[in-house]
């Protein structure tokens, strides 16, 4: 099982990791879009570093809902909102649970990700986080489905994202900001989906280990 401890060490590891991406993100941002994805994102996660200490004893759903909720009300634009959404919905679905089980886990991303679909109205192929989200998602159900452990279907999960993530290079953008750059969008990877993949990796490494 894993514990309520083990997910607040893991938003803790991506709040590091995206400070450490900081620059990267935004670079990835300024080829396809305003150069904030970076910026938004440790501004984002910062805000919810203040907020969890009063959350650390709540169910790990109310964490999840509180993540999402300060993501919503702290970031503007297209990133902060859609990541709000899918921490908001990965919480409704783990409500009153202190510990997960693997399949609690792919029941959340399931969530997470179809709350963003709702709210971005972006199918896969469009060169989003839905890229990376959506092959993550399935690696996962298929892996658990095989009788992988946690660590083994998150590898399969971030593998999957990884390449996903990759794939959003050749891709030609029709949805958010960088759709507004037609044809120019092609040959540059997409900043949401890049987040998206760090996010499933620092997942393996904290809950998966
Ligand atoms: P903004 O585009 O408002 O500046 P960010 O730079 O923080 O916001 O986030 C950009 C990322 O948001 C994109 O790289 C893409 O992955 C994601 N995104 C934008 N629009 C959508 C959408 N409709 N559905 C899913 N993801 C989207
Ligand atoms: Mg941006």
């Amino acid at each position: 099982m894993i514990s309520r401890d083990s997910v607040l060490a893991w938003l803790t590891e991506y709040r590091r990791v995206l400070g450490e991406n900081k620059e990267y993100l935004t670079a990835l941002d300024s080829a396809i879009g305003d150069a904030d994805h970076g910026i938004n994102m440790d501004r984002g996660f910062g805000a919810v570093m203040a907020k969890l200490p009063a959350v650390a004893t709540s169910d790990i759903g109310t964490i999840l809902k509180t993540v999402g909720m300060t993501l919503v009300s702290t970031v503007g634009g297209a990133g902060g909102p859609l990541y709000g959404t899918f921490f908001m919905r990965a919480g409704a679905a783990l409500a009153n649970k202190t510990e997960l089980t693997a399949q609690d886990l792919l029941t959340a991303l399931e969530a997470g990700l179809d709350g963003v679909q709702q709210r971005g109205k972006a199918t896969t192929g469009e060169k989003t986080m839905v890229d990376a989200l959506t092959p993550a998602r399935d690696a996962m159900q298929a892996a658990l489905q095989n009788g992988n452990d946690v660590g083994e279907a998150l590898r399969a999960a971030t593998a999957a994202a990884e390449a996903g993530m990759k794939a959003t290079i050749p891709m030609l953008a029709t949805k958010g900001r960088a759709s507004y750059l037609g044809e120019r969008s092609i040959g540059h990877q997409d900043p949401g989906a890049t987040s998206s993949y760090l996010l499933l990796k620092t997942m393996t490494e904290i809950l998966g280990a």
